[in-house]
């Protein structure tokens, strides 16, 4: 019989009913550290004062207007990111497949008159981009993708890392290339800094749009603001989602004035997109986040991290193989499988998120303590100790 609850995930029988910073407490009263932070998106950890605060605040005051009036939060946040990015202008979804939705929709609108025939978005082979109709037509694998087409056309897919294949697939009919800095569900496997700006210049060869997702790498998680600032190299498009809300539901697709030019009045829109309740947090996340000590923290945090899991991969070599990523995005591909690794976490009351390319993912919040890094490194000895080492 199907259970009450659509069961398209395969859950762990773990259920929690508070958290505090770094730690949560689940129903049986064990206290769990969180490395996950629900996939990278409780940013500032669990009951942040300032988030806490935000919300109730508004939620006295007013929830909901909808977006036939102008709502001051949003301005204030769209104001918030304009400053602190390439972007000229921002619209608000509320997760990042609806980022996604907009980005392609604007990137084909961008054309749709001067260059009717430019409509085709290249993308990488195991991307995520979310799970709507263009999210996984972007991403294009075949577990996301089988059973739901006819898919949402115009897709094209190139070998992640290929950049012959990436030459070879250009031409005057793309309208964008989409690509995530640092791919998180495919095993946290960043681009590198070259690569981005030689996909940049490709793209300017041939009046091609860039859009980055910065869905997962984004908002502070590599120690910059946004994960592409490493490189030097600015996108046209850009969505937002996870972390900007902090836990409350918000994303963001950021443009500059060029790549926006069709978006007029009436061409999208959204019912709750940056509703006050959402831009409330958003602003109180982006007042903590993007201000320089605190990235210089996530950067010396993410370094104390890694180092730790370093020396795990050496005192562990059957259990796991090598970290990669950067700042407090950080993976660890494994030589059991991922999943025995994060279940041995649970075992430890440590949570990790597991991601292809058998890797686990450990993406705490940017403000964990030192010691709780420290903990989280002994209950991952532990855990992997508790391992049968790989065949050899
Ligand atoms: C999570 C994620 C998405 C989808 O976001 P949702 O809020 O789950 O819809 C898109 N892109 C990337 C890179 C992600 O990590």
């Amino acid at each position: 019989m199907i259970p009450p609850v659509l069961p398209t995930y395969n859950r762990a029988d773990l259920a929690f009913v508070s958290g505090r910073g770094s730690w949560l407490v689940d129903d049986a009263g064990r206290r769990f550290l969180d490395l996950g932070s629900g996939i990278a998106v409780n940013v500032l950890g669990h009951a942040h004062p300032a988030l806490t605060e935000a919300l109730t605040a508004q939620a006295g005051a007013l929830w909901h207007t909808s977006n036939l009036y102008r709502i001051p939060a949003q301005e204030e946040l769209a104001e918030r990111l304009v400053e602190a990015t390439f972007a000229d202008t921002c619209f608000f979804t509320n997760s990042g497949t609806e980022a996604c939705e907009l980005a392609v929709k604007m990137a084909r609108k961008r054309f749709s008159e001067n260059d009717p025939e430019r409509t085709r978005i290249v993308a990488f082979t195991g991307s995520f981009h979310g799970r709507s109709s263009a999210g996984i037509a972007a991403a294009g694998s075949e577990k996301m993708t089988k059973g739901f087409g006819p898919l949402l056309p115009g897709f094209t897919h190139v070998p992640f890392g290929d950049h012959e294949a990436l030459k070879a697939a250009m031409g005057p009919d793309v309208a964008a290339v989409i690509l995530e800095p640092v791919q998180g569900e495919g095993g946290i496997v960043p681009v590198p800094d070259v690569c981005l700006k030689g996909l940049r210049d490709l793209c300017d060869a041939h009046g091609t749009l860039v859009i980055f997702d910065e869905v997962q790498c984004g908002m502070g998680r590599t120690g910059k603001l946004f994960a592409h600032e490493w490189a030097g190299v600015a996108p046209d498009i850009m969505m937002v989602a996870k972390g900007i809300g902090g836990g409350f539901p918000l994303g963001a697709v950021l443009a500059t004035e060029g790549a926006a030019q069709g978006m007029t009045a009436g061409t999208h829109g959204s019912t709750y997109g940056g509703n006050p309740l959402a831009c409330a947090v958003g602003n109180a996340v982006m007042r903590e986040v993007a201000t320089e000590d605190f990235l210089a923290e996530v950067r010396r945090k993410g370094a104390l991290l890694r180092q730790g899991l370093e020396g795990l991969v050496a005192s562990h070599p059957d259990v796991f193989e090598l970290v990669r990523g950067s700042g407090l995005m950080l993976g660890l591909k494994c030589k059991v499988p991922a999943a025995d690794v994060v279940k041995a976490g649970y075992g430890a009351e440590l949570l990790t998120v597991p991601a292809a390319d058998n890797t686990v993912r450990l993406l705490p919040a940017l403000n964990i303590e030192d010691a709780d890094i420290r903990e989280a490194l002994s209950r991952l000895d532990r855990a992997a100790a508790t391992l049968a080492p790989a065949a050899a």
